[in-house]
């Protein structure tokens, strides 16, 4: 049964491999089909490609930054993953640059609250960890507050002082989840809903405001997550079952940045193939 991966990052965003790094790490751990999807950026695309190697399939794709209406009443920022729509669309390279300006101005906010309080990190040592063009994120600060011995470990460093809503948290401008979805499909996309209920990062959406994105056009939602509990897990499907959505199941692999290896979850063949089918806005590309 092919291995596939859905959901990696690469320092394209706040992964640690590069490009050519993440597809030689998939193909040592036996992955056949594996998605790379940074954070608000396609810029790791033609990199991911040419490396590809013989007899691996490659998902291009993006995690996008959004908000929602969290079902209470709230809002809550949750990330959506589009697969391969079309990089060129003018609404998604516009809406992609901004947030990427949007978490440049937040990172700087966030290292300038941290500096102001003591920490020895600074906005020149915290984008030295960030490549030109990436997307900056809070693993970015992480690392910086690693290699000055404050924390010992990224996941210490957000658990400790970088998690949301903490006092040297940022918010930043996100995409309206609903938008997200129909600007992934107008390009010829299919959109997933990304960890919908990782609670150990924060509030989550109820179950209906799932369902809602289904019938607004998302395509799949991911079950099989590291953050997701079992009986979170169990919920999902029933969900999907439902409402129609494709499952899937993926490692959110970020390189050293967390402790999950690529392929550690992973997508039913049968699921992927129902996704791809309803997509058209780039190929799955063999290599
Ligand atoms: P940001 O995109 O700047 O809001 O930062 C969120 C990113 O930080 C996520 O995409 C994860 O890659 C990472 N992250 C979130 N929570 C943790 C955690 N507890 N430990 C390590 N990385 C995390
Ligand atoms: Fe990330
Ligand atoms: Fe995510
Ligand atoms: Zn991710």
């Amino acid at each position: 049964m092919p291995r596939i991966d859905l959901h990696t990052h690469t320092n394209t965003s706040d992964g640690t491999d590069t490009p050519e790094e993440l597809v030689a790490t998939a193909a040592a751990a036996g992955v056949d089909v594996l998605a790379v999807t940074d954070h608000d950026t396609t810029g790791g695309w033609d990199r991911a490609a040419a490396a590809l190697p013989s007899g691996m399939r490659l998902v291009r794709g993006a995690e996008f930054s959004c908000v929602s209406d969290d079902g209470r009443g709230g809002r809550v920022s949750v990330h959506l993953l589009g697969y391969l729509f079309d990089p060129t669309h003018p609404a998604i390279t516009a809406e992609q640059e901004r947030l990427r300006g949007e978490r440049v101005a937040r990172l700087r906010g966030m290292t300038a609250k941290m500096a102001d309080a003591g920490y020895p990190v600074d906005t020149e040592k915290v984008f030295s960890f960030l490549p030109e063009g990436a997307t900056a994120g809070r693993p970015h600060l992480a690392r910086a507050l690693v290699a000055a011995g404050v924390v010992e470990s990224v996941d210490q460093a957000f658990a400790e002082l970088l998690y949301t809503g903490s006092p040297f948290y940022v918010p930043k401008a996100d995409t309206p989840v609903v938008r997200a979805v129909e600007m992934i499909g107008d390009a010829g996309g299919v959109s997933v809903f990304a960890h919908p209920l990782a609670r150990k990062r924060g509030r989550v959406v109820e179950p209906s405001v799932i369902a809602d994105l289904a019938a607004l056009g998302l395509t799949g939602v991911e079950v099989d997550h590291r953050d997701h509990a079992p009986d979170d897990r169990a919920l999902l499907r029933g969900l999907a079952a439902e409402t129609g959505l494709v499952m899937t199941g993926s490692s959110d692999y970020h390189g050293s940045n967390k402790t999950i290896p690529i392929a550690a979850e992973t997508t039913d063949p049968e699921q992927f193939e129902a996704l791809v089918a309803k997509a058209g806005g780039v190929e799955v590309l063999t290599g």
